[in-house]
């Protein structure tokens, strides 16, 4: 007889959470119960009665069955947010695959005894008037950081202590001084509040527009009729989004129960907080990847104490434990970073789905440009789709030029700047406006491609750029597909077929010597090793310290740079061509949201794209801000290429210090994929090289498999994964990826 085994935790928020203990399901319960299920058991050796959680649930026992002890009851009154979290584990193990407590881990942070931090708070003792003419002096001295910092006061008088060392890049001395002149006072909190306070902030409720008070209306009928749906809102920068988000919010408070808003960490600026701030006071929290486990430990204590009624922060915010859940806000919903790097690879707006589906909540999705998944899943649908189509602060969409650098190198100009560029760039130096320069850098995109026709180089089969190798050869990294590198191109024989690289160092470099009297900051991994480098140089920008902002990643909601009127592109290229079948998706975003950067003031924006391929569907679009246009041909591309959301795709990584094992391994897999696969359902692409095929000393190898249902993959997965544990390796170790967002 087939007997069910069930795998019990006894206390989820303790460091023991790692020991599930087996009990027998009795035979009432069959059926019944369910993983997440909190459950009466004996434990112990007088089988004192205790409760526990069920983790999972199995046909089979690891332990000697006659030594199990048998699962007494369903305990009546569950938790429910712990409940639901485990169940979220359970859907995230097998959607995505990892271990029992790697999942379980994601879900829950676990109880550590960390030394509780006291609120350190920094409070200006002096007026405005006072401030602004320690300001004058701090500035006289060149003493920037401590300008920062009274500048910041100005505004809001009293600011946690970290946040200043922390996000502001203000120097423990520096505040010292400050406190040893009487500007500040530093006092002391026992509680850890929130790590901004923003007391008098004032808070403006604005009339709706029509567009948003449809939608708002909308969401609320279908609340109010008991319909749980998803939407997605499409809406322009600056369109009213967020304030849509609050009045849902509102709402939601208004019905007793709470709010989880989603904001790429990035975004998590002062400027974009202060807003929530201000309507919410102290119901609203944020979390951050910085906060120790502890920590956020210590915010979900309050999440259960019914203190905190609104969570904001990146992907994990999601596992905020609110018991009375009814609504989950996803901004930028087209970003990467929602999608996890570290095993379990969950995708965030994934997770909400089946987090909004266990508690009855409702799913909205926000972005000026959504990404190619979600749109579809509108158009078929599935979500509810809205548009937001005015800007709503008066100012207009920003003219855009597509600038061909074949015709410049044509023309004997050899530059990195367009002379259509250079000759704005000049421009806007003389009017005193700033100037944003974006080179559109991911990853190690080692793409070539002729400067005479603009022909890039790609895999046959795969429709992906290939990359150049130290070796001489080009290389496909979804097949493994080769093939020698010459210089001659195949399209228009040609003998300028190059590598493609360019660094901000090198566009700095430039600026420097064509506008010598420039004042540049750049922006990028180097100069931004720590989160709060990245808000500095933003900040010093929006105070006008600078002319221009060289940078790679300057696309982040939350910063109005009012006096921007010039975003030039440098080369588009980069992002059209990295390789993977999302570059164009990638591409076009980058290249909207980046022109969302100018003329966000008074004064109208230009913006000028440069790039070899200025007939590239992603530029076409993004110039003309056309989005469906985009959409219907990025989609006949996944279509035809079976790539998602056609299809789908799971990659394999498999990864070892040793080069010949690692390939072993590859060729293992594959052919058990090989003999799994009935070939109708799937395909299978690979083994191969990964894009970065050795990486802190560890080799890596993938493989791709294709597929148009998800769960066939799933099984694979699961096979895999069994293998592998038979097999008992030490040395390597096999990740999944399932639709990958940003390549292995
Ligand atoms: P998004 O999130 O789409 O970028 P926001 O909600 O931040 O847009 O709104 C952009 C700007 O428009 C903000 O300055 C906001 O205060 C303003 N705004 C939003 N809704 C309205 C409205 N109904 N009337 C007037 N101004 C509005
Ligand atoms: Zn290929």
């Amino acid at each position: 007889m087939k007997r069910l085994y069930a795998k019990v935790i006894v206390d989820i928020s303790h460091e023991k959470l790692d020991r599930p203990f087996t009990y027998i399901v009795p035979s009432k319960l069959l059926g019944v119960i369910e993983e997440g299920d909190r459950v009466q058991i004996p434990f112990g050796a007088g089988n004192k009665i205790i409760s526990g959680y069920v983790i999972e649930l199995t046909d089979k026992s690891e332990y000697d069955i006659s030594k199990l002890k048998e699962i007494i009851d369903l305990e009546p009154k569950s938790v429910r947010a712990d409940a639901t979290l485990i169940k979220l584990a359970s859907f995230i193990r097998k959607t995505y695959g990892s271990t029992q407590i790697q999942a379980l881990k994601t879900v829950m942070p676990v109880k550590k005894t960390v030394k509780r931090e006291v609120n350190k708070r920094v409070i200006s003792r002096l007026d405005s008037q006072g401030l602004y003419s320690v300001l004058e002096q701090a500035e006289k001295k060149h003493k920037n950081a401590q300008a920062r910092l009274i500048r910041e006061l100005i505004s809001y008088h009293d600011i946690s202590y970290s946040f200043i060392t922390g996000k502001m890049n203000v120097s423990a001395q520096a505040i010292a001084a400050l406190e040893k002149n009487d500007v500040v006072s530093i006092t002391c909190e026992e509680v850890y509040r929130n790590p901004i306070k923003i007391d008098h902030v004032e808070d403006v409720e604005l009339n709706l527009s029509d567009e948003q008070r449809k939608i708002v209306d909308d969401v609320n009928s279908d609340i109010e009729s008991g319909i749980r749906n998803t939407y997605l809102i499409h809406g322009i920068t600056g369109s009213g989004k967020t304030e849509v988000y609050m009045r849902l919010i509102e709402d939601c408070l208004k019905r007793d129960k709470q709010a989880i808003m989603l904001i790429p960490e990035i975004a998590l600026t002062y400027q974009n907080l202060t807003r929530f701030y201000a309507r919410f006071g102290d119901s609203v929290s944020v979390i951050h990847s910085k906060m120790t486990q502890g920590e956020r430990y210590d915010q979900f204590l309050k999440v259960k104490e019914g203190k905190v009624k609104i969570m904001i922060g990146p992907r994990s915010a999601l596992f905020t434990p609110f018991e009375n859940l009814g609504l989950i806000i996803i901004d930028e919903e087209h970003e990467g970073s929602y999608k996890a790097e570290n095993m379990p690879k969950y995708h965030a707006r994934e997770v909400a789905g089946k987090l909004a589906e266990l508690t009855g909540a409702s799913l909205i999705l926000g972005s000026a440009t959504p990404s190619i998944d979600s749109y579809y899943r509108a158009k078929n649908g599935e979500y509810k789709l809205y548009k937001l189509t005015q800007r709503l602060t008066g100012n207009t969409l920003p003219t855009v030029y597509v600038e061909d650098m074949r015709e410049e190198l044509k023309e004997g100009n050899k530059s990195v700047f367009s002379r259509h560029l250079h000759k704005l760039i000049e421009d806007r130096l003389e009017k005193h406006d700033q100037i944003m320069l974006f080179l559109n850098r991911r990853g190690v995109s080692g793409f070539v491609s002729c400067r005479e026709c603009g022909e890039v180089i790609k895999c046959p089969h795969c429709d992906i750029s290939l990359s150049y190798h130290r070796d001489g050869n080009l290389k496909c990294h979804y097949c493994g597909y080769e093939r020698p590198f010459s210089s001659k191109c195949d399209k228009c024989g040609a003998e300028k077929v190059r590598g493609f690289r360019a660094g901000t160092q090198m566009i700095e470099d430039f600026v420097k010597k064509e506008f010598p009297y420039a004042l540049v900051l750049r922006m990028d991994a180097d100069s931004t090793k720590k989160q709060e480098d990245y808000e500095t140089i933003l900040s010093r920008f929006a105070n006008r310290e600078a002319d221009i902002l060289i940078g790679t990643q300057m696309i982040v909601k939350g910063h109005d740079f009012k006096g921007v009127t010039l975003v030039g592109v440098i080369a588009a290229d980069m992002a059209l061509n990295a390789e993977d079948y999302r570059a164009g998706e990638r591409a076009f975003q980058q290249l909207v949201q980046a022109s969302g950067r100018a003329g966000r003031g008074d004064n109208p924006g230009e913006v000028v794209i440069q790039t070899y391929q200025s007939e590239h569907y992603a530029v076409q679009y993004a110039a003309s801000q056309d989005y469906e246009g985009f959409y219907e041909e990025e989609m006949s591309f996944r279509n035809l290429m079976m790539y998602p959301p056609a299809g789908n795709l799971l990659g394999v990584q498999i990864q070892g210090s040793e080069e010949a094992r690692v390939k072993k391994l590859s060729t293992h897999l594959s052919e058990l994929i090989d003999n799994l696969k009935s070939k109708e359902e799937i395909s299978k692409i690979g083994p191969a090289d990964a894009s970065l095929s050795k990486k802190c000393d560890l080799y890596r190898r993938v493989i791709y498999i294709k597929s148009r249902e998800y769960n066939h993959l799933i099984d694979i997965k699961d096979a895999i994964e069994k293998d592998v544990a038979e097999l008992k390796l030490t040395k390597e170790t096999v990740m999944f990826d399932f639709n990958p967002m940003n390549g292995f």
